[in-house]
């Protein structure tokens, strides 16, 4: 049974002794005073329950792959197109128009366009978007926000290079065709059939991480509340948590104080909804024999039943818009978002440290370099030979530059490089982040390598010339 006390003691608090490692770590943009947090919330599907990204994804796509060709009238064909994981990463803007992956930086500006199998130059880039940036129209555009746009988004890529190499084998428009993928993905998650063949065999689909359980339970002990809040259905949600979190019946009964289900995110927290309580006992693995389960409601009503509001309740989750941006402007929540891809990108760079500190040193000189030049081409008597030594020197410099960045892309993905960033900017997605979380991290339980009631504290963000 779970005790509550407020505060823990030293021993009970920091459960490691060694420092996180770099790749676990928890990143902070807004102060975060676990102590004042009397309530902490989890999304579901890829917060709390991590799926097996290739065997998941194969599965999606596969399924959706099925449903274009058997319910849409595509060619038997498609079922030889294989799943491309690296056609896609998240952050990325479909547009539905030209047929196009597109990569922007935090201001809108498109730095990568990827057409079919194939990266556009410069040239035919700025020829696709004049303006050189995008303004996101949804009749347009739609944004790879989730884990669960992947599939789409490499099966896009796959049928647009198909359409173009094959001349009459697909005729639906790259708009039409787009939304026939959409309309598939949608309908394998909604009539049930991903779930059930997800349901067939957990263990095939999720990772279980063993220090998920412990981190929850030692939130409890330390005194806060726990919710669930998820869109997933009542049914899905009790076989998924009962697996990730120990597989026997009960593993979980007494770990949420209110678990809320169908919660059709992000309207939750944008109007008023109609909440209905599970019958109990009625759907199995959800252990509402207390009667704390419910589908939909709102945010207002999950508030009165935690009796906790606004700042004092944190909320772990995975989608941008659906779960972060949503509980943090709509009703003042801190929020963490999971991310997966931080711990990947960290472990994929993690040989390159000696690399990155190079190319940073090689910008710095960079920049004393051009003030000098400049400088001294101001001067009326100026000697070209000294000049023109410095020259040689910015130049030999900047390809010097451009090898180490060539190495350091090949890290991460092939096409589109690291998700957080874009050259030296950052990254439309890594803006997101940034504007959104309180908190970063790649999976829920790193909090199990902080005190209970650690202060996060964030390390400023930094002007150019500070
Ligand atoms: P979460 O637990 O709030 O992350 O909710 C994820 C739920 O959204 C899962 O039940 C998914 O099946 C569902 N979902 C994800 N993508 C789609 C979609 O394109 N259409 C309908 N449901 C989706
Ligand atoms: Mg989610």
């Amino acid at each position: 049974m779970p005790h509550h006390h407020a505060t823990a003691g030293p021993q009970a608090d920091s459960l490691r002794g060694d420092p996180p490692p770099r790749h676990l770590r928890v990143h902070t943009h807004r102060n975060l005073r676990l102590a004042s947090i009397a309530a902490i919330g989890f999304d579901m599907d890829h917060t709390l329950a991590l799926y097996d990204p290739h065997v998941f994804e194969q599965l999606c796509f596969e399924m959706a792959v099925a449903l274009l060709v058997e319910a849409k009238g595509y060619p038997e064909s498609l079922r030889g197109v294989a799943y491309d994981r690296t056609a896609v990463t998240r952050g990325l803007i479909v547009d539905r128009r030209l047929g196009n992956l597109v990569k922007v930086d935090a201001y809108g500006y498109v730095a990568r366009v990827r057409h079919g199998g194939r990266l556009l130059s410069k040239v035919e880039r700025r020829e696709a978007y004049k303006r050189g940036r995008i303004r996101l129209s949804p009749n347009r555009y739609r944004v790879v926000d989730t884990l669960f746009d992947l599939p789409e988004g490499s099966l896009y890529s796959a049928l647009v290079a198909l359409k173009d190499g094959q001349p009459g084998l697909l005729r639906p428009s790259y708009k039409t065709l787009f939304d026939d993928i959409r309309d598939a993905i949608d309908t394998i998650h909604r009539d049930g059939s991903l779930k059930r063949r997800i349901m067939a065999d957990l263990p095939r689909y999720f990772v279980r991480d063993p220090l998920l359980a412990p981190t929850l339970r030692r939130f409890r002990e330390a005194g806060k509340k726990l919710f669930l809040l998820t869109n997933s259905e009542p049914d899905y949600t009790g076989a998924v948590m009962n697996y990730i979190l120990g597989g026997e019946d009960g593993a979980w009964d007494d770990l949420f104080d209110l678990v809320i289900c169908t919660a059709r995110k992000p309207g939750f927290f944008l109007s008023k909804g109609k909440g209905e309580r599970i019958p109990v006992d009625t759907v199995p693995h959800l252990p509402n024999h207390r009667g704390l389960c419910f589908t939909g409601g709102d945010a207002f009503y999950l508030e009165s039943k935690l009796g906790a509001i606004g700042d004092a309740i944190l909320y772990f989750g995975d989608h941008t818009y659906g779960d972060i941006l949503r509980s943090k402007k709509s009703v003042g929540w801190r929020t963490a978002m999971i991310v997966p891809e931080v711990e990947e990108e960290i472990l994929a760079a993690e040989p390159l440290r000696g690399t990155l500190a190079d190319l940073e040193e090689i910008e710095d000189s960079l920049e004393d370099l051009g003030l000098e030049r400049d400088h001294l081409l101001s001067l009326p008597d100026h000697e070209p030979a000294v000049v023109q030594e410095l020259q040689d020197r910015i130049q030999a410099s900047l390809g010097r530059r451009a090898q180490l960045q060539k190495r350091i892309a090949a890290a991460y993905n092939p096409w589109w490089g690291s998700i957080f960033r874009e050259g030296r900017a950052v990254s439309r997605f890594g803006a997101q982040i940034r504007d959104v979380a309180c908190v970063y991290t790649s999976r829920v339980s790193n909090l199990s390598r902080y005190p209970v009631q650690k202060f996060f504290s964030s390390t400023g963000e930094r002007m150019p010339h500070e």
